[in-house]
């Protein structure tokens, strides 16, 4: 199945922002300034670390967006740790497993689900067809 990187988007978006703690009553996005949730406005480079793992271990995909994305992002300090990350207000980091099926199950990949977690997440059988 191929999927162009809006659709993607659009698809993670109606997942993941109706789970979010940020989200209001109203349905709206609760941020100061919701086009920085680091889940959306690098969008791109997450689907694209995503798309380059091929792993049962969710902690491989934790490293592809600490390399690809956390490394692009305005939130990372020099040392390379987050704060946003450490108050658990990264969408992104938040979310990761719930972004990682998402985006996998909508690019043909199916998951093993009988353990997941953070040292044995998904179970990837098909590589994606992606077009970005
Ligand atoms: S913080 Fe991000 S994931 Fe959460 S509601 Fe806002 S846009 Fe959606
Ligand atoms: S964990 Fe921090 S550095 Fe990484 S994407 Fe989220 S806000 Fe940015």
């Amino acid at each position: 199945m191929k999927r162009s990187l809006a659709e993607l988007e659009a698809l993670v978006r109606s997942r993941i922002c109706k789970v979010c703690t940020e989200r209001t009553v109203t349905g709206e996005c609760g941020l100061e300034e919701p086009d920085f949730c680091a889940l959306f406005y690098l969008f791109p480079q997450v689907a694209r670390a995503i798309d380059s793992v091929e792993s049962d271990d969710i902690n491989d995909y934790v490293a592809a967006i600490r390399r690809s994305v956390c490394t692009m992002c305005a939130e990372q300090a020099p040392d390379g740790s987050c704060e946003t990350r450490q108050q658990v207000r990264c969408a992104l980091d938040a979310y990761l497993l719930l972004v990682v099926d998402a985006i996998e199950e909508a690019t043909g990949k199916v998951f093993n689900r009988q353990s997941l977690g953070l040292t044995a997440g998904p179970t990837l059988r098909e590589r994606p067809e992606l077009r970005f």
